[in-house]
């Protein structure tokens, strides 16, 4: 069993393979930690971090508490909690500098006694007499190594996508990020520091702020290029000037890079296919939406939980549907997150969020979907979610007073404040 790539992905997926008798080995590129950004986690990344028994491990690390998402746009506010949600699940999660995290799933992983080869790239790959990998090791030797089974947690390397043909577009517009870690920040108290910040900006973009438990303090601006024409053109500057244009932003003045701003263009990536002969993808090597519901790392540990589960019971030789069983959940989550980021970025989200009521059950709904459980059927905003988030933008967006809804009788009340 070869892994490529130990992000949280490649460590989960030798986690649960390991768990499940079999004996896996994790081939790294770089050498760790190392940075990657991608550092607010989802409720929903509890559960497969418990299932990988890689919980406590990560816990010990004493991360930053999230506890919900604060939506905001000028003085309007949007506070959802992980504790009032309508799928029972966690009411909390992380946020994780990813350099550390990443490394404390990794170690975690080796110290079962799972071989973990930092700074062994995969260059090639053959599947003709089984499957097979050409690695350049640390001390820059090439050798193969055969394997029962190739699993491409690759990120943003997208190893197989790239060696087998699969890459396919995004159906999302390109988008670019302009980032940095900033010390000295003047944080929030009380509920409000437990949580990720999105501030809907007047430039059109919107702002990512992710307090770590370091004192480190995540920032970054994400837009397309009509956003970013309105700041100047260095990241350094670029995240000056949004400090001082945003209010919101006001809690960031002053403060000090802690790594310097950096920008990211292009990120969203999707494949033709996950699966086949000998070999699937899981994480960011499949694909990558948007970074703004913090959707990564949750489907890249889910996907891993899942491949795993195909992976075992096929090495036991039992016939496994990867189509039914792995693919099609995916597609199915993916799917709902599409639906959210695509109505965010069309304003529709932001009209839901910022109405001035909306019913308690309905804000649960969503809260569910925020916290990354969407896999639960039972959710209406999980099994219709396109109509869904349709019909409540027009709810909200015709200002009616009150609606009466089809969710068990219930009556919704959504006013708009425009
Ligand atoms: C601007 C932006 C903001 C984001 N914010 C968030 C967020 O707040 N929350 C969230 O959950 N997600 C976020 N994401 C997404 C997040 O970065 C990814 O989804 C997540 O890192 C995926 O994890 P992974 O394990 O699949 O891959 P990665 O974390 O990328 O790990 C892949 C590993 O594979 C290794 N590798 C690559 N090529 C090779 C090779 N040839 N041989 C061996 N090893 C190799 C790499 O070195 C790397 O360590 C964000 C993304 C962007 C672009």
């Amino acid at each position: 069993m070869l892994v490529i790539g130990a992000g949280p992905a490649g460590s989960a997926m030798a986690a649960l393979l390991h768990q499940g008798g079999l004996r896996p080995m994790v081939v790294e590129k770089q050498r760790f930690p190392r940075f990657v950004i991608g550092e607010s986690l989802l409720p929903r990344c509890m559960d497969v971090l418990q299932d990988a028994g890689l919980l406590e491990a990560a816990r010990a690390r004493g991360y930053l508490v999230k506890r919900g998402a604060l939506f905001l746009r000028g003085a309007e506010r949007c506070d959802f909690s992980f504790a009032a949600q309508f799928t029972k699940g966690w009411d909390h999660t992380w946020q994780v500098p990813r350099g550390d995290f990443d490394e404390t799933l990794a170690s975690a992983v080796a110290a079962r006694g799972v071989p973990v080869h930092f700074g062994c790239e995969v260059r090639a790959v053959d599947f003709a007499k089984g499957p097979r990998a050409r690695v350049v090791d640390a001390e820059g030797k090439e050798r193969e190594i055969a394997a029962r089974f190739i699993v491409d947690a690759s990120g943003y390397g997208r190893v197989l996508p790239r060696l087998l043909d699969l890459e396919a577009p995004s159906a999302l517009p390109p988008r670019k990020a302009v980032f940095a870690h900033v010390r000295g920040e003047k944080r929030p108290g009380g509920e409000d520091a437990q949580r990720i910040w999105i501030i809907v900006s007047a430039s059109g973009g919107w702002i990512w702020i992710i307090p770590f438990s370091n004192g480190v303090t995540s920032v970054g601006l994400v837009g397309d290029e009509q956003v970013f024409a309105q700041f100047p053109r260095e990241p350094d500057a670029c995240l000056r000037r949004l400090f001082e244009v945003e209010e919101n932003c006001a809690r960031l003045r002053g403060a000090e890079w802690a790594l310097s701003p950096r920008a990211l263009a292009g990120y969203s990536c999707a494949v033709k296919r996950i699966h086949g002969d000998g070999f699937c993808l899981v994480g960011n090597a499949t694909e990558f939406l948007d970074p703004v519901f913090s959707s990564g790392v949750t489907l890249a540990l889910e996907s891993a939980r899942r491949a795993a589960r195909c992976i075992l019971r096929e090495l036991s030789g039992e016939r496994v549907d990867w189509q039914v069983d792995y693919a099609a959940p995916m597609t199915a989550g993916t799917g709902v997150f599409r639906t959210f980021v695509s109505a965010w970025y069309e304003g529709k989200l932001p009209a839901i969020f910022f109405a001035e009521q909306v019913d308690q059950a309905v804000r649960e709904k969503i809260c569910s979907v925020l916290a990354g459980y969407v896999w639960d059927e039972k959710n209406p905003f999980v099994r219709d979610h396109a109509r869904k988030v349709e019909q409540l933008y027009r709810l909200a967006t015709a200002g009616r007073a009150e609606a009466r809804g089809s969710e068990g009788g219930r009556e919704r009340a959504v006013r708009s404040r425009r």
